[in-house]
């Protein structure tokens, strides 16, 4: 693989960052369970959120390949950290690829330094690896929109702050009747689950 100056310098900082200041302590995250706040606001002070943002959406605009190298070392300290690195990932590339001036202008700064915590909320109890079968439904409520349905095994879900939601538009049109919804989570109508006690992977 041939790896530039600029990838070996991003993934020698992430590697120092995963053996200096996470390593030390997965041990007691993992048993404890715990949100490690401290850890995420280093790494947004290091630029590991929201690694491939162009730079003219206020990114570093990192290619793939740098993501990757990123992600391999914070696995290497712990994998739930890695874990909040990919979320905003692909929290920040909806809004990159998909999203309008107004998502962006409105979330990727805040999104991108992980200051608000965001989910992916696809998995139901009857839909996971085929994502047709979700039941969550949104209907036009005047300007705005009425989502009713349950979500399950969501990253985050405990401290989000805002859900990238999907639900169902329009049940005749199939798989294609589905949008992403951006949640505020902490509206009323809201309920959050128990949080599951998992055999790795906790914090
Ligand atoms: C730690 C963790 C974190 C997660 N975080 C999130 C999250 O943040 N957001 C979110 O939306 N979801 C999340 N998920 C859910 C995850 O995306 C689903 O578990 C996944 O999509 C699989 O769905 P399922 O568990 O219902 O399994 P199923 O879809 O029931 O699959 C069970 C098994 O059957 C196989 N299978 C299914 N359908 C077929 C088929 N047609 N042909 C052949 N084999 C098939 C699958 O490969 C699998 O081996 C998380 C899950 C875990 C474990």
């Amino acid at each position: 693989m041939n790896l530039t100056d600029i990838h070996l310098q991003v993934r020698d900082m992430a590697r120092d960052f995963a053996e200096g200041a996470i390593r030390p302590i997965a041990e007691a995250l993992d048993a404890e369970e715990r949100f490690p706040a401290e850890l995420y606001a280093q790494m947004r002070e290091l630029g590991l959120f929201g690694i491939g943002v162009p730079e003219e959406m206020g990114g570093p605009g990192f290619d793939t390949l740098t993501y990757a190298l990123v992600m391999e070392e914070l696995s290497r300290g712990y994998a739930s950290v890695a874990d909040q690195c990919g979320l905003v990932e692909l929290i920040t590339t909806l809004l990159v690829r998909h999203g309008t001036d107004a998502q962006r202008n409105r979330w990727m700064a805040d999104v991108m330094t992980a200051k608000t915590r965001v989910a992916y909320c696809i998995t139901e109890p009857e839909a996971g690896t085929d994502v047709s079968g979700i039941r969550t439904e949104a209907v036009r409520d005047g300007d705005g929109w009425i989502l009713n349905g349950g979500k399950i095994w969501i990253h985050n879900a405990p401290v989000a702050d805002l859900g990238f939601v999907l639900a169902r538009t329009d049940r005749e049109a199939g798989h294609r009747g589905m949008s992403i919804f951006v949640v505020d989570l902490h509206a009323s109508g809201l309920e959050r689950g128990p949080k599951e006690h998992k055999v790795g992977q906790r914090a």
